[in-house]
């Protein structure tokens, strides 16, 4: 199975023609998809935009960028201003409420981001912890959005007790790599694949054991490299799949047999 393990099908990017990209996706080959949710304000959105698409498979969370969104949230709903710590435990509050009535096949998108001036990695932790703690209790795998922080999210991770997940966008060292097996998680490919310049990125693809290796687009961001100036879309993942088999040498079928397995198991599709 040809399974996209990050995409953001809800995103405003792709409401003009829908209908058109999940034709095209569908036309290459892609039987599923996940849909990584940013903020509960929006969730109801990404529920709305994925019913009746068969091919999405939804993750709920609150993504480290969208911490402000979260509170103000929080605080409208609360009809007051809250600390840090309130909003955050009304946020988990939400979250763990929403998942108790829809669908639901990892937390995500939740991770921290150093590369980012604001919010600062101190203020994203707290979150990224809470939403492990929810994980661990629920039994759900992750989602995990990891800029310049591997390291950080590594330590982490090794604290909880969780079912796995995925690294969306991997960009670390091989050793982090394995540490990040070792943990039960597998790492996401996509894009950045595409450039020749990625040569950490086009060498783990290459070189990591099959069994860490997810296919992803993260659609609408990160355009691959033949059309940098327009929006990922769904039907992009096939290409990553003929890149993917480049770098391997191996067959497109191979590529999208062993990644298709590697996103079941993880995500228990
Ligand atoms: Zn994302």
């Amino acid at each position: 199975m040809l399974i996209d393990t990050h995409l953001h099908w809800d995103a405003e990017e792709y409401d003009a023609d829908r209908e058109t990209l999940l034709a095209a996706a569908r036309a290459a080959g892609i039987s599923a998809f996940v849909v990584p949710g940013v903020a509960p304000e929006l969730f109801a959105r990404q529920a709305e935009r994925c019913r009746d698409v068969p091919e999405a498979r939804l993750a709920w969370g609150v993504h480290p960028l969208y911490l402000d969104e979260a509170r103000r949230y929080s605080e409208a709903l609360a009809g007051e201003r809250l600390d840090p710590p309130a909003a955050c435990a009304a946020a988990m509050a939400q979250l763990e409420s929403w998942i108790a009535s829809h669908s639901t096949v990892a937390i995500g998108e939740i991770g921290l981001d150093r590369f980012v001036p604001s919010p600062s990695l101190e203020a994203q932790r707290p979150w990224f912890e809470a939403q492990l703690c929810l994980a661990q209790k629920l039994g759900l795998p992750v989602l995990l959005h990891v800029r310049r922080a591997v390291e950080d999210v590594l330590q982490t991770l090794a604290r909880f007790r969780l079912p796995g997940g995925i690294l969306h966008a991997f960009n670390g060292s091989f050793a982090q790599a394995e540490r990040a097996l070792r943990l039960g998680f597998v790492l996401g490919f996509g894009g950045t694949m595409s450039y020749e310049g990625s040569r950490q990125v086009r060498r783990l693809a290459a070189e990591l054991p099959w069994e860490a290796i997810v296919l992803e687009t993260d659609g609408p961001d990160i355009p691959p490299a033949w059309a940098q100036d327009r929006r990922t879309v769904p039907a992009d993942l096939a290409r990553y799949a003929e890149i993917l088999a480049g770098l391997r040498g191996c067959t497109v079928a191979e590529v999208i047999e062993r990644t298709g397995e590697n996103a079941r198991r993880v995500l228990r599709l």
